[in-house]
């Protein structure tokens, strides 16, 4: 599904020299590595804090725990997710509230939030999930409209651009109240090891953020708040730093393998390719930011999914299923609030999406040898 030996002997020398001089100078844990980084993380996204923490799933409780909530205080986000987002909200015992995707590009329905929203709601969660920005002009309406804190879950589109009604861009990440993000070695700005980090716009709730990640220390020390332990280790930081000036174009690269993708399927009714963010061309990424291309997602109709996913595997084609079971639907997040129609988009995607391989040293040949073989077990 990726191919980061590949990305590696690309960027080899750089990235030996420097994990060399983390060990050199012994600067493991918070070391100048880690405060470069976020400082040139900050200026990529043009976002006045980054807070870097040990990975995504840490950010996104730690945001939760920076904006105050409480239990008992209702947070919104999808049903068609990963499930570290649900996760932390459980945790931090705070009620999670599962709300239907949108049957086009997977991410939050703006209705199914509008629907949920109670007297108790705090936080909407959205995720810009698979590399597709999330429906944020809506989402910010609703979230000033009923006072409500946006925890934007970036942990698969880091370095997507959303355009605003008005035309303003901006990336991911920095529109909601406070956003998470993931290193992990897979993600489109990927580390060796486990990283995270967290964006605000906000001085007071980055002061707070920085203490949380740190015991709760704001004085060596003094423990204010109840914190936690969560850092990015110099080594990590070190990595990306050689990697976050070719973001951009591993992003690209990305867009172009989906492009061709979806060329190849063009005329076969039974494969649904993905779409952007409606700004931009049906059938063409070349000019939109708006998808960074996480994972390429196709859904097939009127074709035994399970089936073709052996097929691929057998002809030694990675792929996977992302997400083959809803959260509502998962043991440790069921819950007797949730009514199955509400749910309809999520139970009808888990059966039909496919990912394929993407990353950044796909090469056509590759990519024809995929087509081809999905065409020939499903195309009508
Ligand atoms: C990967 C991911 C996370 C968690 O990141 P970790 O670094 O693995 O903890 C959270 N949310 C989404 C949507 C993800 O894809």
């Amino acid at each position: 599904m990726v191919d980061l030996k590949g990305q590696y002997e690309k960027i080899k020398e750089r990235v030996d020299s420097s994990i060399m001089n983390v060990i050199e100078t012994t600067a493991f844990v918070n070391g100048p590595e880690v405060h470069q980084f976020q400082k040139e993380l900050e200026e990529y996204l043009d976002v006045k804090h980054v807070i870097p923490c040990a990975n995504g799933t840490d950010a996104l409780q730690i945001a939760m725990m920076g904006l105050g909530l409480k239990p008992g205080d209702e947070v919104i986000t999808a049903d068609f997710t990963f499930a570290a987002t649900v996760e932390v909200i459980a945790l931090l015992q705070l009620t999670p509230v599962l709300v239907d995707v949108d049957p086009i590009n997977f991410n939050i329905d703006v209705e199914a939030i509008k629907k949920a929203i109670t007297p108790n709601t705090k936080a909407i969660v959205p995720v810009h999930l698979f590399g597709l920005a999330a429906n944020m002009d809506e989402i910010m309406a609703i979230a000033k409209e009923h006072n409500l804190y946006v925890i934007e879950d970036n942990a698969q589109g880091i370095g997507a651009d959303y355009t605003s009604k008005d035309g303003t861009k901006r990336k991911t990440g920095t529109i909601g109240h406070v956003s998470s993000t993931s290193f992990f070695p897979s993600k489109n700005l990927g580390c060796y090891g486990d990283g995270g980090a967290i964006f605000t716009n906000d001085d007071d709730l980055a002061h707070i953020i920085r203490g949380i990640v740190n015991h709760g220390m704001y004085v060596r020390y003094h423990h204010d708040v109840v914190g936690v332990n969560s850092r990015l280790d110099s080594i990590q930081a070190a990595v990306l730093r050689v990697k976050l000036p070719h973001l951009d174009n591993y992003n690209t690269a990305r867009k172009k393998a989906a492009q061709k993708y979806s060329d190849a399927f063009k005329e076969h009714k039974n494969i649904i390719t993905p779409t952007g963010c409606g700004k931009c061309s049906e059938t063409s990424f070349a000019n939109c930011n708006c998808h960074v291309f996480h994972q390429y997602t196709l859904k097939v109709v009127d074709a035994d999914r399970d089936a073709l996913v052996n097929h691929l595997n057998e002809k030694g084609i990675p792929c996977g299923v992302y997400y083959p079971i809803p959260l509502h639907l998962q043991k440790a997040y069921k819950d007797e609030r949730y009514k199955e129609e509400d749910f309809v988009v999520t139970n009808q995607l888990i059966k039909e999406v496919i990912s394929l391989p993407m990353h950044t040293e796909l090469d056509d040949e590759q990519i024809d040898y995929i087509t081809e073989t999905v065409i020939k077990f499903v195309a009508k």
